[in-house]
């Protein structure tokens, strides 16, 4: 069976880079390729104070600079260019790129990762990482003592609405209707706390700030009523949406919202297609366990590749 590589990788983001480590150091001829530079939603952090072993926090940007390194070390072949589709039935799955080129493997690790959603209101874009945030859990620490705003009437909204209460001295949730989508014990536990308030039938008009980052949120209400929130961070966490848009929705299985669906050791529903990261269907998205699920997928293809062998020795 003839394919231009035993594994290729789809995404540069922490996912991507790690499985392109293990795959590197397991002497698998292998390719990572990404569309734009490595990084992902690491980029949009400014600072990551939660991956062990940088006990002084890193930057977004120096942390995938490390694991660019890493894998440089190790001799990872990566190409910088866009898929358009990929066509993943048979044993040579095949990946088309936007140039017109195509490219075969045997096994496949996609890692192409999620992105928030969006508000689409006017100074979000300018703030992101200045105030403008979609991760509590990476930038809550840095609202000691202040009074912030969480949008989102959600699981994850609430739960982190709860989680910044540690930190900040006001969280308000900005949420579009009048009751919580969040499950019922998380709403009582954010009702009961008093540092937590909430606007309802609410939306962001416009987020306002300047160099030293957010300081005003302008809010309109369903029935025609306006507000300002003196606020110097606003966490949007209206969700995430899957980076799906080059994947073959016809032949693997994905949840209602388009994230991949796998086994424990990150099989997809098709046989030496693999998945790790943002874009697996699971609860929690951090650069921690995305990096350990690529290890594990990669550790997986390589299991799925000595099999193929063994089968083509038999034969
Ligand atoms: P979600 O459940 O889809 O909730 C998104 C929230 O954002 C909803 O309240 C929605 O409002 C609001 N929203 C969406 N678009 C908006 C917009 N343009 N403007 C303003 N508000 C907007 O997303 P999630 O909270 O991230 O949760 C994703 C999944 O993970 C869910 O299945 C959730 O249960 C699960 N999860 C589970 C846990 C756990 O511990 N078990 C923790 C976190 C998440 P509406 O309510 O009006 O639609």
């Amino acid at each position: 069976m003839h394919a231009d590589y035993q594994l290729i990788i789809l995404g540069g983001g922490p996912a991507g880079l790690s499985a392109g480590l293990y795959a590197a150091r397991g002497r698998v001829k292998a390719l990572l390729i990404e569309k734009g530079a490595p990084g992902g939603q690491v980029l949009l952090t400014d600072w990551v104070d939660n991956y062990p072993g940088f006990a002084e926090g890193i930057s977004g940007f120096e942390l995938i600079d490390k694991m660019t390194a890493h894998v440089d070390r190790f001799g990872l072949e990566k190409k910088f260019t866009a898929v358009s589709k990929l066509d993943l039935r048979g044993p040579v799955k095949t990946v088309f790129l936007e140039n017109g080129e195509q490219v075969t493997c045997l096994s496949i690790i996609l890692c192409t990762g999620a992105r928030p959603r969006t508000l689409g209101v006017v100074g979000e874009k300018e703030l992101t990482g200045q105030g403008v945030s979609y991760c509590a859990t990476c930038d809550g620490p840095f609202y000691k003592g202040q009074e912030i705003a969480v949008v989102g009437g959600g699981n994850t909204a609430i739960q982190e609405a709860l989680h910044l209460t540690k930190f900040a001295d006001k969280v308000t949730v900005i949420h579009r209707r009048d009751e919580l989508r969040a499950t019922k014990i998380v709403q009582e536990k954010a009702f009961a706390n008093d540092r937590i308030d909430f606007l309802w039938n609410a939306q962001v008009s416009k987020i306002e700030g300047n160099a030293n980052g957010v300081n005003n949120v302008k809010v309109a209400f369903k029935d025609g009523s306006t507000t300002d929130l003196a606020v110097t961070g606003i966490f949007i966490l209206i969700g995430v949406a899957p980076n799906n848009e080059i994947l073959p929705l016809d032949q693997l299985q994905v949840d209602d919202a388009g994230f991949i669906l796998c086994n424990n050791e990150m099989e997809t529903s098709i046989p030496g297609v693999y998945t790790a990261g943002d874009i697996r269907s699971k609860n929690f998205r951090q650069i921690v366990n995305a990096v350990g699920e690529a290890a594990n997928a990669e550790l997986s293809a390589e299991q799925f590749l000595a099999g193929q062998e063994h089968e083509a020795g038999q034969h």
